[in-house]
């Protein structure tokens, strides 16, 4: 939104719709021009554990079902390279290099602010290592990796062993580049790398020292090689996991409020894990398990009982890490009071359901107030009115929710504009 003004019934607003350097009416989704991109780029969506094209659709699902550029990671259009292989593929011929920015003028009578939330950062919290541990993730990260359409395809890889799998990728390309160059020079003076290296050690010139030093480092970097493929290859899917609630919420320390979706979430998310792997056995840490909702206490019980799910009463106060990379939780069990520390393959971190960060630009562009957490303010008797007439909000923009919440509160914000249009378009 670039403009907003007018009242109730007549607003004009300025919307600056972004290029995607792809035309949407001729686009059909077919995806050759990502099959064939040499670009990688870190892939948003999946919470930046995998990666995608410069050429990308944000999510399998997204409608319209139409592919962008991502222009700061694109060869041609962010790099000032030469590539141009997407609008060679390209059958339609959908591929725009030249598209600009343009802006939509809208005339409408009612706004619906619908801007939701976003996923407070753990790695503020000290105690949880969320930014020194690999295998602390957030619930979001890990609803990816649980995501047949994630950076996994669902299996429960540890992030640890995919950033192994990295590792291993990266010594591989250099290790290849290495060899052909040592090979270069085997070739042009017809004699092995063993025999310099040899050589070297009894005094030699500068060619034969550099020759020696870069067959040396390959060999180092086989030998490294060969110990992480051993490493991966013992690597197993994560099965014993730990979900802490409350993280970021409930904590005087960052924000007050409960978020209320996350102790549903978390047994979501521990009940799929066990479908996936009957063997996967998860606790939950939690100062209460809010299961506020029909048909949520059943659903947490049934967790419990069929699905491997111990909840734990106890707010842990430190993770660390031993030297197989697992996490091992720390805490203090309120019912034995007893400190106590077990070792986790994985832990999941609750995070707190914060407002968007574009919230309080939108508040002061529609000239509408944020509550003291900085939220959209609605009247508690009318609970989708901003403070600015024919300007409503709906779902995690005015505050915690889950999907069926939001949907409804959506449907309510339809009608509460429509109720403003209305009799404009009676008289039309
Ligand atoms: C890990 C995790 C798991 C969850 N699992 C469940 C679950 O199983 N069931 C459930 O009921 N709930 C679940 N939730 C909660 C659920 O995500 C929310 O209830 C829901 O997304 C709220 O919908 P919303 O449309 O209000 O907000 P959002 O989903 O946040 O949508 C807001 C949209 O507005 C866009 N936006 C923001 N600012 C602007 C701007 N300035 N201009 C244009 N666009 C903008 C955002 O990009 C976003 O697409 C989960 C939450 C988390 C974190
Ligand atoms: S831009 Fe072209 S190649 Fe890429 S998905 Fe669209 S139609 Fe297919
Ligand atoms: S919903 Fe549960 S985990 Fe989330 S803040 Fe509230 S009590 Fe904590």
């Amino acid at each position: 939104m670039e403009q907003v003004s007018g009242k109730i019934g007549d607003f004009h607003v300025s919307v600056r719709k972004r290029a995607r350097y792809v035309n949407e009416d001729l686009c059909t989704g077919c995806g050759s021009c990502a099959e064939k991109c040499p670009t990688m780029a870190v892939d948003v969506f999946n919470a930046g554990l995998g990666r995608r094209k410069a050429i990308y659709k944000y999510f399998p699902q997204g409608i319209p079902s139409v592919f962008t550029i991502d222009a700061p990671e694109c060869r041609q259009l962010g790099q000032g390279k030469k590539c141009g292989i997407c609008a060679k593929v390209c059958q339609a011929g959908a591929i725009d290099y030249g598209q600009k920015d343009s802006i939509v003028h809208l005339e409408v009578g009612a706004i619906i602010l619908a801007t939701g939330y976003e996923v407070f950062d753990p790695s503020v919290i000290p105690e949880y290592a969320y930014d020194r541990i690999a295998n602390v993730v957030t619930a979001l990260e890990f609803e990816r990796l649980l995501s047949a359409s994630g950076p996994t395809a669902g299996h429960l890889d540890r992030p640890s062993d995919l950033e192994l799998e990295k590792e291993i990728e990266e010594i591989r390309k250099e290790a290849k580049k290495l060899d052909r160059q040592i090979r270069q020079l085997e070739e042009k003076h017809g004699r092995s790398s063993a025999s310099v290296i040899e050589q070297v050690a009894g005094g030699a010139d500068k060619e034969l020292r550099d020759w020696a030093a870069q067959a040396e480092k390959l060999l180092t970097m086989e030998k490294s090689l060969a110990e992480l493929e051993k490493r991966k290859a013992a690597a197993q899917p994560a099965r014993k996991l730990a979900f802490i609630q409350c993280v970021g919420s409930r904590d005087f320390r960052y924000n007050r409020f409960c978020s209320s979706y996350c102790c549903m979430h978390s047994v979501k998310e521990a009940m799929i894990a066990f479908e996936h792997d009957n063997d996967v056995r998860s606790t939950i840490f939690c100062m209460d398990l809010r299961a506020v909702g029909r048909g949520f206490e059943e659903y947490k019980l049934r967790g419990g009982s069929q699905a491997g799910i111990t909840y734990l009463r106890g707010r842990v106060a430190e993770i660390n890490e031993d030297e197989a990379r697992n996490p091992v939780v720390w805490y203090e069990s309120t019912t034995s009071r007893q400190v106590i520390h077990e070792t986790f393959d994985m832990v999941i971190l609750a995070t707190a359901c914060i407002p968007s960060s574009s919230a309080s630009k939108v508040a002061e562009l529609f000239e509408v107030e944020l509550d003291e957490n900085g939220f959209f303010k609605t009247d508690p008797l009318a609970p989708l009115n901003t403070s600015r007439q024919g300007i409503f909000t709906c779902g995690c923009a005015q505050g915690p929710m889950d999907i069926p919440e939001s949907v409804a509160q959506a449907s309510s914000a339809a009608a509460r504009a429509a109720e403003v249009v209305s009799p404009a378009r009676r008289s039309a």
